[in-house]
């Protein structure tokens, strides 16, 4: 409060979005004009480190309550697993892999060439992996929850995925997505192994924004109007061209340039990011239960 006094910000609303328990609040701010949103971004983002809370700062404009499309990264985002780490647990070459995966996620390499050289590493690996790789998939907590309201509230879904087709197909079906993006991965000619290569274009970060776009125009809204979550520094332009791009436990650079964050473990978050309060959310949890 003494920050918000000292930049001439008052407080005209408040809502308690989750009175009991872990708190979550909502202030509706006034903010001069003369004020710098991107340096009172990243003060609030400050303080809110040393508080260890997550604040995100959002315009109030008419699409705040009116979100149309969301769209979700897969890995680490509606799954606990980077699949690429996964298939390569199964061909022995995790440790390689993973410290490629992790670098890039951090964005140290560029993605396409990361995404070439561990791919290159699964050479050789039967294709029958996706299938084991996908029985032992883990969604986030929440996820199926927080897919089922969005699509209670009549909002249109994807996942945009820098990870492969048979996996984010699958996670597409069961949560009941309306789009999935991916890599794919090429398979020899008698349908056994994987030779190491990609198939077309790679879903990198700049793919990953287009889709956003795309998904929006098929759906005629406005990019005011859809919601985009990762964790990923190839997700920073897909979460910077959204009207709500949020960062879920995300690595420390992607933190630091996404607008907004949640660092819960639980996707419902996002719904009190929309503006629904605990009891709200506990009603579309009802009511899509009631119909399952
Ligand atoms: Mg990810």
């Amino acid at each position: 409060m003494a920050f918000l006094r000292s930049k001439n910000i008052s407080v005209d609303r408040l809502k308690r979005l989750r009175p009991a328990g872990s708190r979550c609040d909502e202030f509706h701010l006034s903010v001069p004009s003369t004020l710098d949103l991107k340096a009172l971004r990243k003060d609030i983002y400050t303080i809110s480190k040393s508080h260890r809370v997550d604040v995100a700062l959002q315009p109030s404009s008419v699409f705040r309550r009116q979100r149309r499309v969301a769209v979700f990264d897969m890995d680490s985002t509606l799954i606990r697993q980077e699949v690429i780490d996964e298939i390569a647990r199964k061909t022995g070459v995790v440790d390689q892999v993973a410290k490629i995966t992790e670098a890039a996620m951090n964005g140290e390499i560029d993605f396409k060439e990361s995404l070439r050289r561990r791919v290159a590493l699964l050479k050789g690996t039967s294709a029958t992996v996706f299938e084991e790789v996908r029985k032992e998939l883990v969604f986030t907590d929440g996820a199926k929850e927080l897919c089922a309201c969005l699509k209670r509230l009549g909002f249109r879904t994807a996942v945009i995925s820098g990870g492969f087709v048979p996996l984010a197909k699958y996670v597409k079906y069961y949560l009941g997505l309306d789009y999935a993006f991916a890599n794919t991965l090429a398979v020899s000619e008698d349908g056994k192994v994987l030779t190491g290569e990609v198939v077309g274009d790679i879903v990198d970060a700049e793919r990953k924004a287009q889709l956003l776009e795309v998904i929006s125009q098929a759906e005629e809204v406005t990019l005011d109007q859809v919601i985009a979550v990762g964790d990923g520094a190839n997700d920073l332009p897909m979460l910077g061209k959204a009207g709500l791009g949020i960062a879920f436990n995300a690595k420390p650079r992607v933190q630091e340039q996404a607008a907004t964050r949640i660092n819960q473990p639980n996707l419902l978050n996002v719904l009190y990011l929309l503006g629904y309060s605990d009891e709200e959310v506990n009603q579309l949890i009802q009511s899509v239960k009631r119909y399952d």
